[in-house]
């Protein structure tokens, strides 16, 4: 018999919850369309409508302000492209540890894009945030500012009650991608500073295909799909009901154990640590979200150890992977100022809802494997 693979990815798509499946297959059982009157309309409305009650609640928003887009990179280019047209905005600003869905998106709206650094553990450069905030009032130039809570790599958390309160105040919009946070931290969308807020279903146990734009009363005049006026107008398009309500049942179940998350990432990195002491731990300096480590260890490639990690059946990420499934030097890590040939090697390691001892402790005898070759081939040399 095969042994199932290990799956240490869960930052890149957490597998599906039980109750997620349940909820989407009840749904699939129904005949219909959401914006039907008739009988069958009404019971994937009320499908569509709960789903968007259960997601608000685990945002802290009220229902009326989630709009449901077909992922998190649909609802940041709502935010941006669209958010940059409707709300007047003479530039981006975006800090260089956003995912690529933003900085991509940033890029599309054909706006100057305004960076902000990070500091060598992965945070945003308030100081900088300022200095963008200070060159706006100078040019007398209108921003929508766009930053991410925690970040996918490292797991770093930002400092977003500071930046809500040093954006929060101005005339600029704030935008967060707040994919790595929802289900982890608590959020409170409505009574918070961001105007708009983006979210995925995969991160927390739906299926891929579904995610949320938040966004407040004022700021929801984005349109990026104005479609057949669904989602109020906000986001045109049948909705898929099925994804919705496994959205919902996935948030409705979703309880982060911070504890126990933390307990698997110390122990792989005190295990690294005893099998490699030259081993570098990125943002270990920073506060960190605690289901994900990412490290590498001097001279050892990525590419060659996610092989050989992959031959051993441990699915693990460089956290930099590209959809073409190529291995990349992290824009992140370069962002934090980690020369080219460490950010080579580096490795993330993610754990979330189902993750076990038994998982942290397969990884590490295969990465003790791995580095010992790594010797062996480097006694042959
Ligand atoms: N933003 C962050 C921080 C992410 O980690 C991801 C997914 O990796 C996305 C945005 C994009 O989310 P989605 O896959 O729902 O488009």
């Amino acid at each position: 018999m095969t042994r199932a693979a290990t799956y240490l990815d869960h930052n890149a798509s957490a597998p599906l919850r039980p109750e997620a499946r349940e909820a989407m297959l009840g749904a699939l059982s129904l005949t219909g369309n959401p914006s039907s009157i008739h009988v069958h309309g009404r019971a994937l409305r009320n499908a569509v409508e709960t789903g968007r009650q259960q997601v608000a609640r685990l945002a802290g928003a009220e229902p009326r302000q989630v709009v449901f887009t077909s992922s998190a990179t649909e609802a940041i280019t709502q935010a941006l492209v669209a958010g940059a047209k409707a709300f007047s905005a003479d530039a981006v600003a975006v800090s260089t540890g956003e995912h690529s869905a933003v900085l991509k998106a940033a890029e599309a709206t054909g706006l100057p894009v305004w960076t902000i650094g990070l500091d060598a553990e992965g945070r945003i450069d308030l100081d900088q945030l300022a200095g963008v905030l200070a060159r706006a009032e100078d040019e007398k130039a209108t921003l929508l500012v766009a930053v991410h809570w925690v970040n996918n790599e490292t797991g770093v958390i930002q400092p977003i009650e500071r930046v809500n309160a040093i954006v929060g105040p101005t005339r600029h919009t704030l935008f967060v991608d707040a994919v790595q946070a929802f289900g982890k931290l608590p959020l409170d969308f409505a009574a918070s500073a961001p105007d708009m807020m983006a979210i995925s279903g995969h991160k927390i146990g739906a299926p891929a295909g579904i995610g949320a734009l938040l966004a407040k009363a004022h700021a929801d005049t984005a349109r990026l799909i104005p479609g057949g006026g669904q989602e109020q107008g906000r986001r045109g398009g049948t909705e898929p009901v099925a994804l919705i309500a496994a959205f919902g049942a996935a948030a409705e179940v979703s309880a982060y154990d911070a504890e126990a998350m933390v307990a698997l990432t110390g122990r792989i990195e005190a295990g690294l640590k005893s099998m490699a002491p030259g081993v570098v731990i990125f943002g270990q300096g920073a506060t960190r979200i605690g289901n994900v480590t990412n490290f590498a260890v001097p001279g050892l490639s990525n590419a060659t150890a996610l092989m050989a990690l992959d031959l051993m059946g441990l699915s693990v990420s460089s956290g930099s992977a590209c959809s073409s499934g190529k291995v990349g030097v992290s824009h992140v890590l370069a962002g934090m100022g980690v020369p080219k040939a460490l950010a080579e090697g580096a490795l993330r390691v993610s754990f979330g809802w189902n993750s076990t001892t038994a998982d942290a402790d397969a990884f590490l005898a295969g990465f003790e494997t791995i580095l010992s070759r790594q010797k062996q081939a480097g006694k042959a040399a």
